[in-house]
């Protein structure tokens, strides 16, 4: 077995193999079906969240440590991009009964140790809440891995906002192999809590408009983009490099599978704990 494992691609008994072999982890990519700018297509979050999932399960391979990649959930929590021409989105309330409905179906299939790939940043407040209830309803405890938090310190190095469609996440395009019009990339809303003040919008000086702000702040909701940002881009997609992409791959893909190996690790010591009656959870 060299490739790394589609869950889609095999077959039943492939799949039931795998699992009675052992696997270690799966990853579940979510992505979204919105518009990324003039520059890349709107299943850029697809695409980077299947492509790390891919890699890093390739890496987990080589490093002893198993893993199935789930089909790439699409379309998601995007509704503040409707105003660009063929976004799509579930509604909030979908979005968290989908997210359930994934995980109790590989669960039911006796796969202990999922991790949720996540490409999609308008994902992440839907999908802590989500996990979070996961945890209160089940007793499960499945991860996020956002690439923005996994590779903060690469990200961080940037000096452009990390918001949408522009450096960083270009770059990690380019990387990956998405089709990107570099010709067509843009600077836009490169101060989004100053666009939304422009845009005579309800503003704070304390909100969080950038991903990466730190300091004393207040969350806001998200804006419908286009009032803010009539490219679709907020930030500086022009400063984009393919070697800025490979950085954030090159942190991000070791560190998930030591994220899966460390779980799946003591997942096991937790279930032989119980199964002893050493276990201390009830
Ligand atoms: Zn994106």
């Amino acid at each position: 077995m060299n490739e790394p494992l589609e869950l889609e691609r095999m077959t039943w008994p492939e799949v039931d193999r795998a699992i009675a072999d052992g696997i270690d982890g799966v990853l579940v990519p979510f992505g979204s079906v919105e518009q990324h700018g003039p520059h890349m297509p709107l299943d850029t979050d697809c695409f980077i969240a299947h492509e790390l999932a891919m890699r890093t399960a390739a890496q987990g391979l080589r490093d002893g440590v198993r893993m199935l990649v789930a089909p790439t959930i699409g379309v998601t929590v995007s509704w503040y991009h409707m105003q660009y021409a063929g976004s799509m989105r579930l509604t909030t309330d979908t979005f968290l009964h989908v997210v359930r409905d994934v995980l109790d179906s590989l669960v039911h299939h006796g796969l202990e140790t999922i991790v949720i790939l996540n490409g999609h940043g308008g994902n992440v407040p839907a999908l802590t809440v989500a996990i979070n209830h996961y945890l209160e309803t089940t007793g499960r405890r499945i991860p996020v891995a956002n690439w923005l938090d996994l590779a903060s310190d690469v990200v961080g190095e940037l000096d452009t906002p990390t918001i949408h469609a522009e450096e960083a996440e270009t770059s990690l395009a380019l990387a990956l192999g998405q089709r990107v019009e570099l010709d067509e990339a843009t600077r836009d809303a490169f101060d989004r809590g100053a666009a939304v003040r422009d845009a005579g919008l309800p503003w704070t000086s304390f909100g969080r408009y950038d991903a990466s702000h730190r300091g004393p702040s207040v969350t806001v909701p998200m804006d419908m983009l286009r009032d803010v940002a009539p490219s679709g881009v907020v930030g500086d997609a022009t400063r984009a490099t393919r070697a800025t992409g490979e950085r954030i791959v090159e942190a991000f893909v070791p560190r998930l599978v030591q994220v899966v190996r460390e779980l799946a690790s003591t997942t096991r010591a937790g279930a032989s704990a119980a199964a002893t009656g050493r276990g201390t959870a009830s």
